[in-house]
């Protein structure tokens, strides 16, 4: 008893002699007006769960104050789960209990994540690393951005969603694939790769003599004959130091590759763009990379 008088009396004590402290704010004095709020929204994968706790996520997504639901990112296998037959009835259910929550909904192109028919059917479309490896399904991005047969799989989903949904009122916008990179094993190295790099060269310079003057592959004898005989840099088939121009220009021609890949801005805006208002927003996901 003695011990808890002595501390009531010492917090008394601190109490009196602490300074007069400003008055603490409330919760509403950190209110900002409306028009400096940031618009917040949630990736929801219904895909992943079962369709009757879809109800009760997408309830909890609007009590937990988000403006925005981002569906069908990376759900290429449930929206064509063999080739040509597509699905769509869970996506609409989806779509539906978020606009009667009053989300805005953002539908994305699910273009990062290729199904296991088509890579198996096509294995061209899987991306090759510097070290010459083909790569595998199982995680996303794997799929080479230059391979026509790729960019034909990419035009025909995005197509049928541009259909389905492109003049839906309730879909406030689109997320143009995920993510513009391949994790850090950027660019590909396969042999669709090699033959654009090669055009984008041909193109850029025109004849052979005013790339090997602009690399300055007088040095160590670098002098090409052909477009067709320079290769990406890589350390698989390169055994000293690449030439600075070379990485460069390798850079370059994946930027280009990138920008205009067909599950990015261009390709896939013209594809949905035909469906919905030129004022539809189409943003990207940026991330490392
Ligand atoms: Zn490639």
């Amino acid at each position: 008893m003695k011990r808890i008088l002595l501390r009531a009396l010492a917090t008394i004590t601190l109490c009196y002699l602490a300074p007069a402290m400003p008055a603490q704010p409330t919760a509403a004095a950190f209110k900002f007006p409306p028009a400096d709020l940031m618009n917040i929204g949630v990736y929801y994968y219904p895909e992943a769960w079962p369709a009757a706790q879809w109800p009760r996520d997408m309830a909890n997504i609007k009590k937990l104050g988000m403006e925005f639901g981002h569906l069908g990112e990376f759900a290429w296998a449930f929206m064509e789960p063999t080739e040509g037959h597509f699905d769509f009835a869970w996506l609409d259910r989806n779509v539906a209990l978020a606009a009667e929550q009053g989300l805005k909904v953002v539908l994305c192109t699910p273009t990062p994540a290729p199904p296991i028919w088509l890579t198996e059917a096509h294995p061209d479309v899987l991306m090759v690393d510097a070290s010459g490896r083909r790569q595998v399904h199982g995680t996303r991005q794997h799929a080479c951005w230059s391979v026509e047969t790729y960019r034909r799989y990419v035009a025909k989903i995005v197509g049928e969603l541009g259909r389905r949904y492109g003049k839906d009122a309730r879909v406030w916008g689109w997320q143009l694939d995920n993510e513009l990179t391949h994790y850090g094993k950027e660019p590909c190295f396969c042999d669709a790769c090699q033959r654009k790099f090669q055009a984008w060269l041909k193109n850029k310079y025109g004849e052979i003599a005013a790339l090997n003057r602009d690399w300055g592959n007088a040095f160590w004898s670098q002098l090409y004959q052909r477009f067709d005989q320079i290769r990406l840099p890589n350390t698989r088939e390169f055994v000293a130091q690449f030439n600075p121009h070379h990485m460069l220009d390798a850079q370059r021609w994946f930027d280009a590759v990138t920008s205009g890949r067909p599950l990015g801005r261009r390709r896939s805006t013209i594809s949905l763009g035909r469906a919905s208002s030129s004022t539809t927003p189409c943003p990207h996901r940026m991330s490392r990379g």
